[in-house]
């Protein structure tokens, strides 16, 4: 073909209602009936092929524990060294593909998954990772599908990024792939971000090798098929389930390693950081390292904030999918002429909030993601039961009979220095510290300082003064700042998302900043009249 294409105009996937009598709701709830009734199996996928026999790992429903969802065969080490040669192999020819063929690919998967497979993904999503309709129809439908199309936009705008020409030469940029192959390491949380590690840096040119996270294991496998469904060829990405450890220490010592798209733990990000500059001599080029880690995200309420704005945002920033969100909010700082009515709102919305199975749509929230998650998080509780200066207001139980489940809970703390207000605690624990109404400008600096974390926060206030000063103090408390909003909930093209500090490299997935770190560009200058002396005219005598 020759021609400049015109790259479709993305837009945010519409969030569907699944409300009584839609047709979404009838699909979903027969995608759940089909699949609680199987065990899939899942092999790791290397060159386009299936790989099976390595040890097998169940997957199973966290409001459910005995119940057996998927059945992973991890990839052993002949296996991850066979997943870095397929990459490495399938480059050539992929990186050869015109952008517009490559980016057929995504975009014809966001459509497969806007349709036929919307449900696949979100039943999985819900039954494998204990999401509600709604937090997954946001996540393994909604994003995952904006990441897609919003990609190939930025794409686009980073392809027309190019040099200035001076008269007698045409200066060109070619914004190559990086040299090797890239490691998609993704967490549980997000099916959309399990589908974006891999994805961006393949519609950049470049091949990969993902390792999903354990427990996400089946909704990341059913993308996977998706994307063999939209035409995407053997060996561009390859799915490799396995032993975190493993699958590291392989593809780490491997000279062609280019870049590693993580998104986890902030102890994690750092030891493969350290692995990295370890065998820095190895590598054929610097690798890339981009990685989204952990938040202690806050909201802080001013005097003036409206009291039911706040509770809400208080209630669905820390306790939705379980306060198991990157951005959740998990310590607040509330004026004391404020607390009495805002506790009374959140007791009251907490008493109310129904924790269960997630296929019963009358409940808000489910389990959390597995055992380790819930002792964990009962381990925190019990200590802060018995911690002086701390108060249980609401929630603080636990029930691991049938599933993992963790009461809403809210903590007063007294020490805004305490624990629970400096540490990630990745459950749904929001621990408020109440502050005297005239701190409140000491209070932006607590919060400044209190976590090493910068993710998200949120600041509620009514008067526009109060405002700016925490916009102003906050600067680099967050990536991502709400005013008057829920610190949760970020949209692809709207509020491009990702923190500083402790909290990661803030490449802010899902824009031109993060498509930028998979490109090596080679600046290529033509010379339409080239000099034929190689005297210049101020050497003449006269
Ligand atoms: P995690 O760090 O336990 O796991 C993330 C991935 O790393 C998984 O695939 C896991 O198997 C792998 N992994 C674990 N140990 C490893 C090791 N030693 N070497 C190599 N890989 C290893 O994180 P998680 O529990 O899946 O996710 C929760 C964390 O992710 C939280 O800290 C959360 O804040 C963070 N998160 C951040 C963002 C963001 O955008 N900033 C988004 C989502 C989640």
């Amino acid at each position: 073909m020759s021609g400049i294409a015109n790259i479709p105009a993305p837009h945010n996937e519409p969030v569907l209602s699944y409300a009584p009598g839609t047709a979404e709701r009838t699909a979903l709830k027969s995608a759940l009936a089909s699949q609680s009734g199987e065990v899939v199996d899942v092999p790791a996928v290397i060159g386009g092929r299936m790989v099976r026999g390595g040890k097998l790992e169940d997957v199973t429903a966290p409001h459910r524990h005995r119940q057996v969802l998927a059945r992973v065969h991890h990839a052993d080490a002949d296996a991850i060294r066979a997943a870095v040669e397929a990459a490495v192999e399938a480059q050539r020819d992929w990186a050869s593909w015109r952008f517009e063929d490559r980016a057929a690919v995504f975009l014809k998967a966001a459509d497969l998954l806007a349709a036929e497979w919307r449900q696949v993904l979100n039943a999985a999503t819900m039954l494998g990772q204990s999401k509600t309709a709604y937090q997954a129809e946001i996540d393994s439908a909604c994003e995952l599908i904006d990441f897609l199309r919003f990609n190939v936009h930025f794409a686009e705008q980073l392809y027309a990024e190019q040099p200035m020409s001076a008269a007698g030469a045409w200066n060109r940029l070619d914004h190559r792939p990086l040299e090797g192959f890239v490691y998609a390491i993704t967490p549980f949380n997000f099916t959309a971000i399990g589908g974006n590690l891999p994805t961006a840096p393949a519609l950049m040119g470049n091949t990969v090798v993902w390792k999903p996270a354990a427990t996400a294991t089946l909704s990341n496998w059913h993308f996977y098929r998706l994307l063999e469904e939209a035409g995407l060829p053997p060996g561009v990405i390859n799915f490799v389930p396995g032993d975190p450890v493993e699958v590291s220490n392989i593809l780490l010592a491997d000279s062609r390693l280019a870049g590693i798209h993580f998104t986890g733990s902030t102890t994690v990000l750092r030891a493969l950081w350290k692995q990295v500059a370890g065998n820095l001599e190895r590598y054929r080029s610097y690798p890339r390292i981009v990685g989204e880690t952990g938040g202690k995200d806050f909201i802080v309420a001013h005097p003036s904030a409206d009291a039911a704005a706040l509770a809400v945002g208080m209630v669905r920033g820390a306790y939705e999918y379980q306060g198991q969100k990157c951005s959740a909010a998990s310590r607040a700082y509330v004026p004391r002429s404020l607390w009495p009515e805002v506790r009374d709102r959140v007791v009251s919305d907490i008493g109310s909030i129904r924790v269960g199975d997630v296929a019963d749509f009358t409940n808000f929230r489910g389990a959390v993601i597995d055992q380790r998650a819930f002792t964990r998080l009962r381990t925190h509780l019990e200590r802060a039961k018995t911690d002086s200066g701390v108060s249980v207001v609401a929630g603080g139980g636990t029930d691991d009979r049938e599933g993992w489940f963790v009461q809403p809970t809210l903590l007063q703390v007294d020490d805004p220095g305490y624990r629970l207000m400096c540490e990630e605690i990745f459950g749904p624990v929001l621990a408020v510290h109440v502050y005297d109404d005239a701190r409140w400008r000491e209070t932006l600096d607590i919060v400044d300082r209190t976590s090493p974390y910068a993710l998200t926060g949120g600041v509620f206030a009514q008067e526009r003064s109060a405002l700016i000063e925490a916009e102003q103090a906050l600067r680099n408390a967050a990536g991502n700042f709400y005013l008057n909003d829920k610190p949760t909930g970020a949209v692809v093209g709207q509020q491009p998302f990702g923190g500083a500090r402790a909290s990661g490299t803030n490449d802010k997935a899902g824009s031109i900043l993060n498509l930028m770190r998979w490109v090596s560009p080679r600046a290529i200058k033509e010379n339409f009249d080239p000099p034929k002396d190689y005297r210049y005219p101020f050497m003449r005598e006269a």
